[in-house]
């Protein structure tokens, strides 16, 4: 008998224990390696299953983001829904487009409307933990070389991956550290004060 191995997702309701939802996001054939590369997942694979759980993963949360206000700040009247925005998100070894609820007034000579991005929320669209690999990498490596060793370690090219992303990054946080390093440092990280001072003349 042949078989696969079906790698499934399932939204279940914490307190009944019911599954609301259940997706299918691959599955494997089952056969016999004849080699050592045939073990387990291979490399693209693997990034692969990743970006697919993390597919339904943001569509979950992409519900449940807080877009802040419920009635209009221009002229207080209730939102209604208008579509969504489809906005980027780049993690760590995928991207991915996360949809996002748009709204507008209700009142129709108001006109007032939002659209949020993953920007407008969170003020970037890059997850710190690829942020973190980009300035690493910048540090230590020209900017093209760290392009190329970011590619070899996700398997394929993306473009957040490019060498002036990269550079921007670095430069960016690079900017932020000179900032603080030039900074006094606070009172609780000094020595206590001294009540005498002795000067030695010679
Ligand atoms: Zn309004």
């Amino acid at each position: 008998m042949d078989y696969e191995l079906r790698i499934v997702v399932e939204k279940v309701a914490v307190s009944s224990q019911e599954v609301v939802k259940r997706d299918t996001i691959t599955s494997y054939a089952l056969q016999c390696p004849t080699s050592i590369g045939e073990l387990g997942l291979r490399h693209a694979e693997q990034i692969d299953l990743l970006a697919q759980v993390q597919n339904i993963v943001l569509a979950e949360q992409s519900i449940l983001l807080d877009l802040g206000t419920h009635v209009c700040p221009a002229c207080g009247d209730t939102l209604k829904k208008n579509g969504y925005k489809a906005s980027n998100f780049h993690a760590v070894f995928s991207d991915h487009t996360v949809r996002i609820q748009k709204h507008c007034c209700s009142h129709p000579a108001c006109g007032w409307q939002r659209t949020p991005t993953v920007t407008s929320l969170f003020g970037a669209n890059i997850h710190p933990d690829l942020a973190t690999l980009h300035c690493a990498q910048g540090a230590l490596y020209s900017y093209r070389e760290a392009k190329k060793n970011l590619e070899a370690w996700n398997g394929h090219p993306r473009r957040v991956n490019n060498h002036t992303h990269v550079k921007r990054m670095t430069d960016k946080v690079g900017a932020v550290l000179a900032d603080q390093n030039a900074l006094p440092p606070s009172a609780e990280e000094c020595a206590a004060p001294a009540s005498d001072v002795i000067i030695a003349c010679e």
